[in-house]
């Protein structure tokens, strides 16, 4: 086992409040093996949506590590590509999630789109308007690539 994969089993392992976001850029690339450079480039096409502090510098907290990880076996592993991954999440039905009116699912361009997931838009004129996607249930419930195929069982009646 390489050191880098020992160091992030470690303290994968310490219990640390799950969504309090401790680790800056430069960590959560060491600990996930990757360059920051790919932690930027996911950020930018709307895969994660790391902790902005007030300098504007990135924070990622073990849920946002685990995010990542995800994504990154669904690339390398499943050969599903990052527009693929982005797909996949416009599909999560934030519409009954946050119970929005028939008129904001009218003039919502992520309602009425396939190819990104909602949190990478504005929705101007909807009940999302101006909100902290980070903390919306859609984006923070949905961590890992499997709670997305679970939610749709649990919305369509057949989840356990
Ligand atoms: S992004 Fe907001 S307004 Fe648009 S469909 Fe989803 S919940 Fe409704």
């Amino acid at each position: 086992m390489s050191t880098i994969i020992k160091e992030t089993n470690i303290l994968m392992n310490i219990d640390i409040l799950h969504n309090e976001p401790i680790f800056p850029i430069g960590t959560a690339a060491k600990l996930l093996n990757i360059s920051v450079h790919t932690l930027r480039m996911y950020e930018r096409e709307g895969l994660i949506i790391p902790y902005k502090k007030e300098t504007n510098q990135r924070a990622y907290s073990k849920a946002d590590l685990e995010r990542i990880m995800c994504i990154r076996k669904a690339i390398n592993e499943s050969k599903i590509s990052i527009n693929g991954i982005k797909t996949i999440y416009s599909l999560i039905p934030c519409w009954d999630i946050v119970k929005c009116s028939e008129e904001d699912r009218k003039v919502c361009e992520s309602y009425n789109s396939h190819f990104k997931p909602c949190w990478s838009f504005n929705h101007p004129n909807t009940v999302c308007e101006g909100s902290d996607c980070r903390e919306c249930d859609v984006y923070k419930n949905n961590e890992n690539c499997g709670d997305v195929k679970e939610l749709i069982k649990n919305i369509s009646g057949d989840g356990k």
